[in-house]
C-alpha cells in the first residue's frame, strides 16, 4: 500500500478549504468507484478528503413542484425514499437497480455524477429530467455538465452538494444490464413534461450520455409506445466492448425507450 494523507471534513466550507490547500487532493464519497481505483493503482492523490460527515450534503427534499437530493443521498436511500416514490417512482427503481445491496448502501449519486461513468445509470435520469447539479461554487443545468467519457463541467476542487429539479407528469427508466457488474449496456430513461418530452440514453455511447432526439422527436408528437414502431439508431459513435457491438446496443435503444415508456405510463 502506498501512503496518503486523509482529512475528514465537517463542512462544505472545510472540504474546500482542504482542497484548495492540497489541490491533487480527491474527494471521498461512498468509495466505491474510488476505493478500487486506488487498489488497482489507477490514481495515486496524496491526500483523500473524506465528505461524509458534511451534513447539508445529505437528504432528499421534495417541495410542491421540485426535488432536491443532498450529494451524498446513497443509491439505497434514494431508493427507499418515500417522498420519491410517491412524485417521481422512476427514481426508485433506477436506484435500486444500481449494482449490489453492499454498493447501493455506499455509493452515492454525487459520486455517481462526479465520476460520470459511461455505463452508469444516474447520469441518463439527471439528463432526462433536465436537472441542475448544484455545486460550492454554481449551478450548471444538466445539459452543460456531461462532457464525455469520466469528464465533467467540475473545476478542480469544486465539491457537489446536491441536484435540484423539478418534476415530470411521467418517467420512465429501463436497462438492459450487464450481468455481472449491473452497469447499463443500454439505459434510457424517459420524462414527459407539461410542454415537453426529453430522453437520455446511457451505456450505449463512447462520450457518455446523450440525449435521444428522433425518440424524442416522435414522444414528443405523441407520448406513447405506438409512437417508437420503426425507430431506428444508427450504430456510428456507439460503445463497441467485450459486453456487446456497436449495432447490438443500437437495436437495443429502441426497445430500453418502449419499455420506458411502458414503465411512465403505467
Ligand atoms: C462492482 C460495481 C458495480 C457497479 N454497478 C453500477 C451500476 O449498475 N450502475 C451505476 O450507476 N453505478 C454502478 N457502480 C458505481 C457506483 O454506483 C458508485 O457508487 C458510484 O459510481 C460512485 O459513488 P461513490 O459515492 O462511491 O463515489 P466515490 O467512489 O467516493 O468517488 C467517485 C469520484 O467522485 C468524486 N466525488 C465523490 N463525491 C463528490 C462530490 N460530492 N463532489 C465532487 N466530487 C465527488 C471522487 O473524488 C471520485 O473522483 C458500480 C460500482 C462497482 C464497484
Amino acid at each position: 500500500m502506498y501512503t496518503f494523507e486523509f482529512a475528514r471534513a465537517g463542512s462544505i466550507d472545510d472540504a474546500a478549504n482542504i482542497h484548495e490547500l492540497n489541490p491533487d487532493a480527491r474527494y471521498i464519497a461512498g468509495g466505491q468507484t474510488l476505493i478500487p481505483t486506488l487498489k488497482q493503482r489507477l490514481t495515486k492523490p496524496p491526500m483523500l478528503i473524506d465528505i461524509r460527515n458534511v451534513a447539508d450534503l445529505k437528504g432528499i427534499h421534495r417541495g410542491g413542484t421540485s426535488v432536491g437530493i443532498g450529494a451524498l443521498a446513497t443509491h439505497r436511500e434514494i431508493a427507499a425514499s418515500e417522498d420519491l416514490r410517491a412524485a417521481c417512482p422512476a427514481l426508485c427503481h433506477l436506484a435500486s437497480e444500481i449494482a449490489d445491496p453492499a454498493i447501493r448502501s455506499r455509493g452515492t449519486i454525487g459520486g455517481s455524477l462526479a465520476n460520470n461513468d459511461p455505463s452508469a445509470d444516474w447520469p441518463a435520469a439527471i439528463l432526462a429530467l433536465g436537472a441542475t447539479i448544484v455545486t460550492n461554487k454554481r449551478k450548471i443545468i444538466a445539459d452543460d455538465y456531461f462532457k464525455g467519457l469520466f469528464t465533467t463541467a467540475l473545476t478542480s476542487g469544486e465539491l457537489i452538494t446536491g441536484i435540484g429539479f423539478q418534476l415530470p407528469e411521467k418517467a420512465g427508466y429501463a436497462k438492459f444490464a450487464q450481468p455481472a457488474s449491473r452497469f447499463a449496456l443500454v439505459g434510457v430513461f424517459v420524462a414527459k413534461f407539461a410542454n415537453t418530452v426529453r430522453v437520455a440514453v446511457t451505456g450505449a455511447s463512447e462520450s457518455g450520455v446523450f440525449r435521444a432526439s428522433e425518440i424524442e422527436k416522435a414522444l414528443n408528437a405523441d407520448f406513447s409506445v405506438v409512437a417508437l414502431a420503426g425507430q431506428k439508431v444508427p450504430a456510428s459513435g456507439l460503445l463497441s466492448d467485450l459486453h456487446g457491438p456497436a449495432d447490438y446496443r443500437a437495436a437495443l435503444i429502441p426497445v430500453m425507450a418502449e419499455r420506458a415508456v411502458t414503465a411512465a405510463l403505467s
